[in-house]
């Protein structure tokens, strides 16, 4: 039977039919207009695909602090490289309605070879079941008496069968104390069962506590700070910065 006498003589599945048509056409539609109404809120993918296709301009788009605070800032940038994702960044993968949580800082160097430091003093943690990650506990400087944490991520090769975790810090380290600066491991390309590559590079936020002082979910927006105080930079996407990012003037 062609599919128009099919309908012909069942208009309820020819309605259910048009309801689904539709609504992909409309899904479809919601998607690219998400997708680029958001990549009109950033600026973070141009230096993002040069620092991938163009590694002679590697050096022109890195942000090198070697540990150094901005003046006038408590936290070191926790890693040399392209700040590429920024704080409330809608850019793809991420969208207006999903923005980016942290600062994604991409390092020149194989999996492994890019180090990755503490912020600022504070309390680490890593579960048991974290192949790539570690967080930890502040004294929060810039409001003091308030708990916040630093969450590091993609510490691991991409398949997550080598970690790049420092060997002070195994799964399931609770509290141990750090200093800034501390060694906390080296960049990866882990990113969990996700099939899409991420590229080398540190995921670094910085995470609100709830009432008893426990970490929220860091990948929610409304669960991290701006880092632009902390570092001392313009690290929020709203300012749309330039690459490199420096210290503020
Ligand atoms: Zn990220």
């Amino acid at each position: 039977m062609l599919l128009w006498q099919r309908l012909k003589h069942a208009p309820r599945r020819g309605c259910l039919l048009l309801a689904v048509g539709l609504s992909l056409v409309v899904a479809a539609g919601t998607y690219f207009g998400l997708k680029f109404y958001s990549g009109g809120h950033s600026n973070s993918l141009h230096p993002i695909r040069r620092w991938f296709t163009e590694p002679a301009a590697r050096a022109e788009l890195t942000t090198a602090m070697r540990q150094q605070t901005c003046p006038g800032a408590p936290f070191i940038l926790p890693s040399d490289g392209l700040i590429g994702l920024l704080w409330n960044d809608p850019a793809g993968p991420y969208t207006v309605l999903n923005t980016h949580s942290g600062l994604d800082i991409f390092g020149d160097g194989a999996p492994g070879e890019v180090p990755v430091y503490a912020a600022y003093d504070g309390y680490l943690s890593r579960l048991p079941d974290w192949k790539a990650s570690v967080i930890i506990r502040h004294d929060d400087p810039l409001q003091p008496g308030r708990t916040i944490w630093t969450y590091y991520t993609h510490m691991a090769s991409r398949d997550g069968a080598r970690s790049f975790i420092a060997a002070d810090f195994p799964p399931g380290a609770s509290e141990i104390p750090v200093e800034q600066g501390r060694l906390l491991g080296f960049q990866g390309e882990y990113a969990g069962n996700s099939p899409a590559p991420v590229g080398l590079h540190l995921h670094f936020s910085i995470v609100l506590a709830d009432a008893s002082g426990a970490f929220l979910n860091e990948a929610r927006i409304g669960n991290t700070l701006d880092p632009s105080p902390y570092l001392g930079m313009p690290l929020n996407i709203a300012g749309l910065p330039e690459r490199p990012i420096g210290c503020r003037p």
